[in-house]
């Protein structure tokens, strides 16, 4: 096999033009194995690519037509499976919120592989097997909890395969284990820090290191928070169900953006309107191919998250780009009175306030003819008992720096912890009572 002329710790740090050779080997046979599949063979031989000779370049990744969600939903069950079924061992899948599922399917040989990319992963964040992983997110058919399972194994790491929930539970094997890696979702990881004394826990019970957070949009200053709320290293982490799931991008100690790793996935940035290529460091949907699975292949898959490729070569020595943490989805932007905002915006306004607490919500609704934004966030305990005064001011502050970042006039209701609902898994920030605008 072609990638296996390397090793996995050569792969990362391979010279730019032998990565891109690598790249077009792995492409090659990709498109060969995706001509396999009742879905690709239609698609692929209507643009006149009938062989993976026709992929001479890179840049011949541009002849091949867009994949979206709608059509992985229209090839369910099996209509992207491209080896017989026998040689699949496992599925995963993911239910977005339109019903039929998008499932993606795995040979032993994908796995490995995937696997090689979680191990990397968790050494970019100085996992060692010295560590104690406490993997705090879903197991089951969504890829979170599984998918960083075996990489955090083969690496050594003692691994508590937790799962989600139980917030008791939870910390009780922080304790005894002594963990030093959790893996979790940002709102999660807030959630608990919010939970921690009221359960009789100080951060001197634990041992913990460093957090590895992910499968949901955050800002900058979440990631600040949970660092300085529990005194530890956070580490974003990016990935979605079709292209695997955990593992597609990972920061490293520089956490200076995520490497996205090009010998896995080949990545392009697009204008989501007129569907061209935008520059390296300009913003634009990510659209990506996956490079090392045969099962189920997919050919440039458009996200829907907004991010840019970071061209600098990062100081860790890792060759792979990076790329900028997710700024949102194109799906998630939300217009208020014709004004374009991102809840991330919102985000990066409320969570650097002082006193602040761990858990917002944003709503809309519609006041007449006109949209109304109303900003729900939850204040620290001593806060809102004592100081009337105090949460007037940073009421008034936020409502001003929201205006002047995203120059809309915000109502803003502060509570109580505790006061807004929790999810489990990935965090609902947005209700938009406004209804359809069709
Ligand atoms: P799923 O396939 O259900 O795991 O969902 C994948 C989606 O979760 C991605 O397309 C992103 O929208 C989101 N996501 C995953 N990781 C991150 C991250 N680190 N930052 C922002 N969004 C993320
Ligand atoms: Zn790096």
């Amino acid at each position: 096999m072609i990638g296996d002329l390397y090793a996995d710790e050569e792969l990362e740090r391979l010279d730019r033009d032998a990565l891109r050779a690598l790249q077009l080997l792995r492409l090659k046979k990709t498109v060969e194995a995706a001509l396999l599949t009742p879905f690709y063979s239609k698609r692929l031989k209507g643009v006149g690519i009938t062989s993976a000779e026709d992929i001479r370049t890179l840049d011949d990744v541009r002849k091949i037509p867009y994949t979206t969600k709608d059509d992985l939903r229209e090839a369910y069950p099996y209509g992207l499976l491209s080896v017989d079924r026998s040689e699949i061992v496992r599925m995963h899948a993911s239910s977005g919120t339109t019903g039929t599922p998008t499932v993606i399917y795995h040979t032993q040989k994908d796995l490995d592989q995937w696997t090689n990319m979680t191990v990397r992963s968790l050494r970019a964040t100085g996992c060692t097997k010295e560590d104690v992983f406490q993997n705090m997110m879903t197991y089951g058919l969504f890829t979170g909890g599984i998918g960083l399972h075996y990489g955090a194994e083969r690496l050594g790491m003692l691994v508590i395969p937790a799962s989600s929930g139980n917030t008791t539970r939870q910390f009780n094997m922080m304790k005894d284990f002594q963990t030093t890696t959790v893996h979790a979702t940002p709102s999660y990881m807030l959630h608990l820090y919010s939970r921690m004394e009221e359960m009789g826990y100080s951060l001197k019970d634990f041992n913990l290191k460093r957090a590895l957070i992910g499968a949901e949009p955050h800002s900058e200053e979440v990631r600040q928070k949970i660092e300085e709320l529990f005194d530890i290293d956070a580490y974003n982490s990016y990935g979605l169900s079709e292209m695997n799931g955990p593992s597609v991008a990972f920061e490293c100690t520089q956490k200076k953006g995520m490497h996205l790793w090009e010998d896995a996935y080949l990545v392009e940035t697009i204008d989501r309107s007129s569907l061209e290529p935008v520059e390296e460091g300009e913003m634009g949907e990510l659209v990506l191919t996956i490079l090392i699975r045969t099962g189920t292949p997919i050919l440039r898959y458009r996200t829907k998250d907004l991010a840019a490729i970071i061209p600098e070569p990062c100081s860790c020595g890792r060759t792979s780009r990076r790329i900028t943490r997710i700024k949102g989805r194109t799906d998630d932007m939300l217009i208020i009175n014709g004004v374009n905002v991102f809840p991330s915006q919102i985000e990066e306004v409320i969570m650097k306030m002082p006193g602040i607490g761990t858990n917002y919500l944003i709503k809309v609704r519609k006041e007449g003819t006109l949209d109304k934004l109303t900003i729900h966030t939850e204040v620290g305990a001593e806060l809102f008992t004592d100081n009337a005064q105090d949460l007037h001011n940073l009421r008034r502050r936020i409502v001003e720096e929201l205006s002047a970042s995203i120059t809309i006039k915000a109502a803003v209701e502060l509570h109580e912890p505790g006061f807004l609902p929790v999810q489990q898994g990935k965090a609902i920030r947005v209700v938009d009572e406004r209804g359809s605008v069709f």
